[in-house]
């Protein structure tokens, strides 16, 4: 079973990252032969940034990883844009990429309606780097968020259109969806999800914020004017606090529902405020350990890249050749 997934270079990571992905990348340690995972600082140039930031933020989000339990010896993290395979992949697979598909994309939609200056080509092109991420290794699993969903069919479709016209060469891979805590919703607006780049300040819990701090935004967080703890459709905000206290206390929604029968709004937040609080104050303690240490960081990528090269190169090769480019094998 090959795990892979990418993950986006920022020290503003948030608990819907926590609790959708990264909890996943620390489990798939031990069922992933191997569990492969990439920051993916190319991914991140489609929007507007700071290069001399960028390779900082990076090494915040190595040392997020670590600190919540990424073990190099487990797993290979490394840095996309270390293993040129992928772009030189992402092009490859943009041949059998239709046009029609990446322009239905809802990521781009949103994300391109956000942009000021530029909605770059790059932006339009991300799904096709990202199934070159993960088409590269042939993994067979794919852990992310709900968010996630409609680029995993793509690149389904992509391997399977590359499969058909050149031969079966690629994985066609399977999304892995956490079942409970897959969409974890801005606390001041329960309609659009926790996002890095999107959402509230307020709405945003990120794995970084002191205890107080995380605390005050999820007794701060937008609910009804009702008063019981269930989840409901017309309850978004509630809804979402009960599925944070599930995932975080790795229970189902439905306890939680029972538990806090008997208590207001007021009480339950405190609780959740408490728990999520306690819940990441360690990976946070472990972050500030790690993250001084610039060369360890280094070091630990680049020996996780040597890794990752050694498997995507050999994909490479196969579709080099398949596809008729360079010289014969
Ligand atoms: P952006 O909003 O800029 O795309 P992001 O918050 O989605 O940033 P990414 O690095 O793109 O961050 O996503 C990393 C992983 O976190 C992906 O697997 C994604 O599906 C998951 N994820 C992102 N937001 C949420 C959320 N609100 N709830 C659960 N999982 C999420
Ligand atoms: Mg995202």
């Amino acid at each position: 079973m090959r795990i892979f997934s990418g993950i986006q270079p920022t020290g503003r990571k948030h608990l819907g990252n926590y609790i959708g992905a990264i909890t996943q990348y620390v489990a798939g340690q031990d069922r992933g032969d191997p569990a492969i995972y990439c920051i993916v600082d190319l991914h991140a140039i489609t929007v507007p940034y700071d290069p001399s930031e960028l390779r900082e933020r990076l090494y915040d989000t190595t040392a997020i990883l670590l600190a919540a339990g990424l073990d190099p010896a487990r797993c290979v993290l490394f840095r996309q844009g270390d293993v040129e395979e992928h772009t030189e992949l992402c092009w490859l697979l943009a041949g059998v990429t239709a046009f029609g598909d990446l322009n239905r994309m809802h990521q781009f939609k949103e994300k391109a309606a956000g942009q000021r200056e530029l909605v770059s080509a790059g932006l339009f092109l991300y799904p096709v780097l990202q199934a070159a991420d993960v088409l590269a290794y042939k993994a067979d699993e794919v852990p992310v968020g709900e968010d996630q969903r409609q680029h995993i069919e793509l690149m389904r479709d992509i391997a399977a259109r590359f499969n058909a016209r050149f031969g079966e060469i690629l994985v066609v891979p399977e999304g892995r969806y956490p079942e409970v805590g897959a969409r974890i919703m801005d606390l001041q607006d329960p309609a659009v999800k926790m996002s890095t780049t999107g959402g509230s300040e307020q709405g945003t819990v990120f794995v970084l914020d002191e205890p107080k701090a995380i605390e005050k935004k999820i007794k701060s967080a937008v609910t009804d004017s009702g008063s019981e703890v269930r989840r409901a459709e017309e309850k978004p905000g509630i809804s979402n606090l009960i599925e944070v206290l599930a995932a975080v206390r790795g229970a189902a929604s439905a306890d939680i529902e029972a538990e806090f029968a008997e208590s207001g709004y007021g009480a339950f937040k405190a609780a959740v405020a408490e728990e999520v609080a306690d819940y990441l104050a360690p990976v946070r303690v472990r972050y500030e350990e790690l993250r001084g240490d610039e060369a360890a960081l280094e070091a630990t990528l680049r020996g996780g890249a040597e890794k990752a090269r050694a498997m995507a190169v050999p994909t490479l090769a196969e579709v080099r050749a398949a596809m008729g480019v360079g010289p014969a094998g």
